[in-house]
């Protein structure tokens, strides 16, 4: 049919994850389509913006050290780059906290998003912002699945990425309420642009002003930060932008902007290759359960899909090498940051609870093991 355009690869989504896919695929010339349903690239926001440094990344992932493409994806322009985040603070119910080396910055998201979105378009990639994915259809005596786009667009591809997020719509459209393919513990979070006296590290809030999950302020300058509440589904009464409200108002914080999202706490989905499809970044759940980190791992298996793709072009290696290669990457880190979740959600079920578990943990480095994904101490 005349009217419908094919492209040798698709990527929904144009976060970190759908943008350094497209950039690696047309780096080794392939033709490469973007659709991004947001009519500006990583705008609105939806992150704490705490966005790892190279060292940070190396030193929580295995096998990453040598690979220069990432190290120099990972280095972005200064403009970027608001705050240096030397240090975490953990702070307890009674506000004994502990300290935490990091190596991190808090950046301006949209522009992160918007630099890695012009570098992929720089090397050949088509973006094409206010597009949405509406449906998948499956035309089988066509032998094809035809995608059609909120501007009237039906388009098919020899390759599909799913770089949505945390909702992982490809999946979804494709398999409805399947656990295999969808994200799983969606985390409700809350976040603010605040002015006021803010503190100079990354400060983490845990127990009832955040149940099951946390508070955090991430400085971004002398007077700015970026806060924000997760809290596990159900956990909290009422609304959980009138508690983010009442936790700025607490520490006379001036809100300016608020915005919200979910974050997939509940690990890898089980199929992140399926069929002509690969899952990246947050579609594929590969976000941090126990620190809700996830912009590193959309980047790297950004990375990781386009690599499958080009070898299955190259020598027909399946698809599937994506996911092992995932599974040897992050593996140990999802598992053990899994681990930490799970026993924070068992264990920290009040203020009394959660403050006598972390002050037997805290100084014995358990506190810092989960937010570093570093195995639990329970488990060594
Ligand atoms: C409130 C909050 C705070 C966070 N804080 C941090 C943090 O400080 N540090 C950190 O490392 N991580 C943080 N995260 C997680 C981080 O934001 C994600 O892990 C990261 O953005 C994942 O990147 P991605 O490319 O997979 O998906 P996303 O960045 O979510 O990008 C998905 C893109 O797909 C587009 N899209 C979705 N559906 C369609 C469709 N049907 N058609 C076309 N386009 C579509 C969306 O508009 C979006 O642009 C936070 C998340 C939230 C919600």
């Amino acid at each position: 049919m005349a009217d419908v355009e094919h492209r040798t690869v698709i990527v929904i989504g144009a976060g970190p994850a759908g943008t350094t896919c497209a950039r690696r695929l047309a780096e080794a010339n392939v033709d490469v389509l973007v659709l991004e349903r947001r009519e500006v690239v990583g705008h609105p926001a939806q992150c704490g913006e705490c966005i790892p440094n190279w060292g940070e990344v190396i030193g929580t992932f295995a096998g990453l050290d040598d690979h220069a493409w990432l190290e120099e994806t990972f280095d972005v322009p200064d403009r970027i780059k608001l705050h240096r985040l030397d240090a975490m603070r953990v702070f307890l119910p009674s506000g004994h906290h502990y300290t935490f080396k990091l190596d991190a910055y808090a950046g301006h998201r949209p522009q992160f998003d918007g630099h890695l979105a012009e570098r992929a378009e720089a090397v050949g990639a088509e973006i094409r912002v206010g597009v949405a994915l509406l449906r998948l259809q499956q035309q089988r005596k066509l032998g094809r699945e035809l995608l059609v786009t909120s501007d009237g667009g039906r388009l098919t591809c020899d390759y599909l990425i799913d770089a949505t997020g945390s909702l992982a719509h490809v999946g979804r459209m494709r398999h409805g309420k399947d656990s295999a393919c969808r994200p799983a513990d969606q985390v409700p979070t809350v976040y603010a642009q605040v002015r006021g006296k803010v503190p100079d590290m990354f400060d983490v809030f845990l127990g009832s002003v955040a149940p099951n999950g946390y508070a955090w302020i991430i400085p971004k300058g002398p007077d700015t930060a970026n806060v924000g509440l997760g809290v596990r589904a159900g956990k909290l009464d009422g609304r959980l932008k009138d508690h983010l409200r009442t936790f700025c108002d607490n520490l006379d914080l001036e809100i300016l902007e608020v915005g919200g999202g979910w974050i997939p706490m509940g690990g890898p989905v089980k199929r992140m290759v399926d069929g002509n499809a690969l899952a990246v970044g947050d579609a594929a759940g590969l976000v941090m359960p126990s620190n809700g980190g996830g912009i590193s791992q959309a980047i790297i298996s950004g990375c990781f899909a386009a690599d499958a793709i080009l070898d299955h072009q190259h020598d027909g290696t399946p698809l599937q090498a994506y996911q092992d290669r995932i599974e040897f990457t992050f593996g140990r880190a999802l598992k053990n940051s899994l681990r930490s979740k799970n026993l924070g959600y068992a264990m920290m079920r009040n203020d009394f609870l959660t403050e006598s578990i972390l002050r037997i943990l805290g100084p014995i480095g358990g506190i810092k093991r989960a937010m570093e994904c570093d195995r639990p101490l329970w488990v060594l």
